[in-house]
């Protein structure tokens, strides 16, 4: 390994006590100050669970599945780090235990561990370091989130390897932070400090001395708290930090700095004391926009997973975000989409805007054309993301095309007029020939990532962008039929978007219409707080101008 000096650091995120405390928050808000501070960080995720492919994981459970530009599917935290960071994520930065395990087996079952017997440690170990060395490289200072609590078995690889390879850095090139839990209890009216005081036990009893410590409390917390911390689990006192609840997440960089945590991570990689301090102001503007919102809209997500807002994660951020550019407070009404099947009108009455976004699986699809038809006619804004845009074409063949019949062959295999259909063949960002057919297993077989997208001159969607070539990350196995195209854009229907390689079908619109696009791609995973997303931001901005005017 390469000299102190110039190698990349490593910050190594660990939590305790309980699970949801924030942890992928507060490890991209401490990215996010130090990349203020000019240096450039990658960033890693590793999850314990066993699944291989996070692509085929339920949203309902896990949450939405984030495309990183690269074509990777991987877990939703990574989209905080894409918001937080200007760094790009890619397939090298999440990987489940599942994975490293399937590698070690390839590994063994190819004779390259030459009949050896085959460990946890060093085997997995080892596999996990690699996995590690990869992702940060060329960064000054990698983030390693380790998903899951501390005292998990499952867990319990991940936090050896990162033992083992703070120690192989040598010193000041690995730190290791953890977050905890600090309990108001209401009955004894003080702070319990007992549950993080064990958790650094355990952490240290498989040979990790945290170096910082993030305390999540939901009140100030006492200085004497802050000592009786530092004394028991061997942590300075100034390095002891309170993530106190805040009301809006951006607030995480600012209340991190002025707890000094930046300069603590540059002390103890010896980065100079030289480094200018990081300037938040991009940051405070974001809270100055929240506040300074001056009307507010009411968005109808329509969809299957209503129930779980995180399986839409990226797409509720970027409407947010939106609303941040625009001055406009967001408010997301989730609407399951058989209940606008049965009432469209009663369910959409008091809507300013409609989305539907992507999806998978027949249940509810017909309430989907429901709503853009509800849209269409009521001349409300409609934004359809990749379903949502397929459903829209759909909508418009039945209902304006002479196509009753019209379906994706997703849902009716054998369906009269197939508007959506799978196409077998395309290729790739660099090039490459994919194929598919309707027998291909579900893990490996859409069109996935980053891709070079047309956009026809004098478009809205051009406009929107000021730009006629875009890339836009894809997930999708069905597009618009080709065939098709005529006959609905004689209808009126324009095609407004299409892939640089193929000829697919990107984006669609109508021109008579206040704010009618869909796309086939996920602009969601590109919106960023501070600057938003072109779509998100045109289409909340017309919900705003359409409200106003009523
Ligand atoms: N189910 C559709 C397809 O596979 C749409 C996918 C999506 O919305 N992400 O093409």
């Amino acid at each position: 390994m390469s000299e102190p000096a110039s190698g990349t650091r490593y910050i190594f995120v660990t939590g305790g006590v309980v699970s949801s405390l924030g942890k992928g928050i507060t490890a991209a808000s401490l990215g996010a100050l130090l990349e203020a501070r000019g240096f450039s960080i990658s960033v890693i995720k590793l999850d314990p669970y066993l699944n291989v492919d996070a692509g085929t994981m339920s949203p309902f459970q896990h949450g939405e599945v984030y495309v990183t530009r690269d074509g990777a599917e991987t877990d939703l935290d990574l989209g905080h780090y894409e918001r937080f960071l200007s760094t790009r994520t890619s397939g090298l930065s999440n990987f489940t235990t599942g994975q490293i395990y399937n590698n070690v087996i390839t590994k063994e079952r190819r004779g390259d561990y030459l009949g050896g017997t085959v460990q946890v440690i060093p085997h997995v170990t080892d596999e996990i370091k690699n996995a590690i060395l990869a992702g940060g490289e060329g960064a000054d200072i990698c983030l390693v989130e380790i998903g899951g609590t501390v005292g998990d078995i499952e867990s319990l690889p991940f936090l050896e390897a990162i033992r083992q390879f703070s120690v192989e850095l040598g010193p000041r090139r690995g730190l290791f932070m953890h977050l905890t839990l600090v309990p108001f209890i209401a009955s004894a009216g003080e702070m319990k400090t007992k549950p993080t005081q064990h958790s650094v036990k355990e952490l240290r009893s498989i040979g990790i001395q945290p170096d910082i410590l993030v305390c999540r409390v939901d009140r100030v917390l006492p200085e004497s708290e802050r000592r009786k911390i530092a004394l028991f689990t061997n942590v300075y006192e100034r390095s002891v930090i309170a993530a106190v609840d805040v009301d809006d997440i951006y607030k995480m960089p600012g209340l991190l700095q002025r707890q000094g945590i930046d300069d603590l991570v540059i002390e103890h990689f010896d980065l100079g004391a030289d480094v200018p301090p990081a300037d938040l102001s991009q940051w405070s503007a974001l809270i100055e926009a929240r506040s300074m919102q001056d009307a507010s809209v009411r968005v109808a997500m329509v969809g299957k997973y209503v129930d779980l807002a995180d399986a839409y994660k990226s797409v509720n951020e970027a409407l947010g975000h939106a609303g941040l550019q625009t001055g406009t407070h967001v408010e997301i009404v989730y609407l399951d989409s058989t209940s606008v099947e049965r009432n469209p009108d009663a369910s959409l009455a008091e809507i300013d805007a409609i989305l539907v976004p992507g999806g998978f699986g027949e249940r509810g699809v017909e309430g989907k054309i429901a709503a853009v038809c509800y849209a269409r006619e009521h001349r409300i804004p409609y934004f359809g993301i990749c379903l949502g845009m397929q459903v829209a074409a759909i909508e418009y063949a039945r209902n304006c095309a002479g196509l009753p019949g019209a379906h994706s062959t997703e849902f009716v295999t054998d369906a009269a007029d197939p508007v959506i259909a799978l196409v077998t063949e395309w290729r790739d960002i660099d090039g490459d020939v994919q194929t598919r057919t309707a027998a291909s297993n579900l893990g490996a077989t859409m069109r996935l990532g980053g891709q070079l997208c047309r956009l026809v001159e004098g478009s809205w969607v051009a406009e929107c962008y000021g730009s006629t070539e875009i890339v836009e990350r894809h997930r999708h196995r069905f597009e618009f039929n080709n065939h098709y195209r005529q006959r609905l854009a004689d209808a009126g229907l324009m095609f407004s978007g299409f892939s640089a390689e193929d000829d697919l079908v990107e984006v669609i619109e109508l021109t008579d219409h206040p704010w009618f696009i869909g796309c086939q791609f996920h602009p969601e995973f590109t919106s960023t707080p501070h600057v938003g997303h072109p779509l998100f931001n045109s289409f909340i901005a017309a919900a705003r101008s359409q409200k106003t005017e009523k």
